[in-house]
């Protein structure tokens, strides 16, 4: 499989350099030059099928020749090393979890992955690879988590100083080994600042290979949709046809979801559902892309107001506005909304839902409203505890601490300051 530039000024390239690269060098992101289709065989035995064989077939036309067989088998058995379980919460309504990784939050999934890739790949040569991320919470844990012990692979993540919560800056400074944290004086932009300005930095580039590991690249972005596979295999015989609410911030993994329905999935709607950074849903309105400057919320992992994955989806529906607005519902909600939402599913179903999956389930119950007659799922994209005084003050009630996150209290964070891109160089060296 061969990926071509989105801003079509750039040679097309192997799964591999994709993957080294990030983006493409005339900045736009890349996207695979075929889809594969899988015949209907295909999806209507998954549910008697291996959940990891299954997702080795579709990972394999993506991946192609960069990664033999057995070395991507290795890579997905620790991908999806933990359930996405789908617990019905009643019959029209059912929620996929994706938090039972490492980190608690969904990313594990792509970063883990992505990892593998990396890690692979960095066995070919003798050059050192340096992953570079900046991260406003979620990111910098995956990415820490995913990469640790890779050999030939170090990580560096930038985190804005006071502005994440303490388990999230626990999962970036303890871990040790080949991660690095750079405490940054500033805030999240900040440190994305000092990322693109390394990345144009020739003289780091000298002795290493320097690479993001943000979700615009596609050994992050095309593992996600193994969820929605997933959640066909889990569903009831007989059950109507799905519509997956998906809550989304750069949408990466709607994206993904809407790509596993182009390769033939069957049935599925989906749902993008935002919080008050509300582009995407008052595009699907008037189709007029017009982001304003972002909005802080509750759901702060979607805190975005420009989403990078948005010109992946509509690549994916060639850009037929009609086709895609048949797959796609997008809507917004406030955060008064998120936490009525959350006080609904406890009282409703005994069920703690984070500000992320609350929103799924608003996105979800609109659309439900108006079209009954589907089996609804949302996507809850972090475990409760990450939000935890979110959560808690909503809830009033005190809630408890998973095992990945428990063993994380007693442990000394390491990090350096930095506040300027002389320091940041100088980490790197
Ligand atoms: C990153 C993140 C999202 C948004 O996912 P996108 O793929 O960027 O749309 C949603 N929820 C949580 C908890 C996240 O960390």
């Amino acid at each position: 499989m061969m990926y071509y530039s989105l801003q079509q000024q750039a040679p097309e390239v192997s799964f591999k350099e994709a993957a080294l690269r990030g983006i493409a060098p005339d900045r736009g992101l890349y996207f695979p030059k075929q889809i594969p289709r899988f015949s209907a065989e295909f999806w209507q035995d998954l549910p008697k099928k291996d959940f990891k064989e299954s997702a080795l077939e579709l990972m394999h036309t993506f991946t192609g020749k960069s990664i033999p067989i057995p070395e991507l088998r290795a890579i997905l058995e620790k991908t999806l090393s933990f359930e996405f379980p789908l617990i019905p919460l009643e019959d029209s309504i059912s929620v996929l979890e994706l938090f039972h990784g490492p980190t608690m939050a969904f990313k594990d999934v792509g970063a883990t992955f992505m990892a593998g890739c990396l890690g692979y790949f960095s066995g070919q040569t003798d050059r050192k690879t340096v992953v570079l991320v900046a991260t406003s919470g979620d990111t910098g844990g995956a990415v820490a988590r995913g990469f640790l012990n890779v050999p030939g692979v170090e990580v560096v993540i930038l985190y804005p100083k006071d502005k994440v919560s303490d388990i999230q800056e626990r999962q970036l400074t303890t871990l040790g080994a080949n991660i690095r944290a750079l405490r940054v004086q500033g805030t999240f932009d900040d440190c994305q600042a000092l990322v693109k300005q390394a990345f144009q930095d020739p003289v780091l580039f000298e002795n290493q290979a320097l690479t993001s590991a943000n979700s615009i690249n596609v050994a992050r972005w095309l593992p996600q949709m193994l969820y929605y596979v997933r959640a066909i295999q889990q569903l009831p015989p007989g059950a109507s046809r799905p519509v997956f609410s998906v809550p989304s911030g750069n949408f990466g993994n709607l994206c993904a979801g809407l790509l596993a329905s182009r390769m033939g999935m069957p049935g599925a709607h989906f749902i993008a559902a935002t919080n008050s950074n509300d582009t995407i849903p008052r595009y699907m309105e008037s189709r007029n892309y017009d982001p304003r400057p972002a909005i802080a919320s509750l759901s702060n992992a979607m805190d975005v107001a420009d989403p990078s994955n948005f010109v992946r989806i509509l690549e994916l529906f060639e850009n037929d506005f009609p086709k895609l607005s048949d797959k796609l519902s997008a809507f917004s909600f406030s955060d008064a909304q998120t936490l009525k939402a959350i006080e609904t599913l406890f009282e409703s179903y005994s069920y703690i839902a984070d500000p992320h999956g609350a929103v799924g389930y608003l996105g979800l119950l609109r659309y439900l409203r108006e079209h009954p007659d589907h089996t609804g799922i949302f996507l809850e994209t972090a475990h409760p505890i990450k939000f935890r005084e979110t959560v808690e003050t909503c809830l009033n009630r005190e809630l408890e601490l998973p095992l990945q996150i428990r063993g994380l209290l007693d442990r000394e964070k390491v990090f350096s300051d930095i506040s300027t891109y002389e320091e940041l160089r100088e980490a790197l060296r």
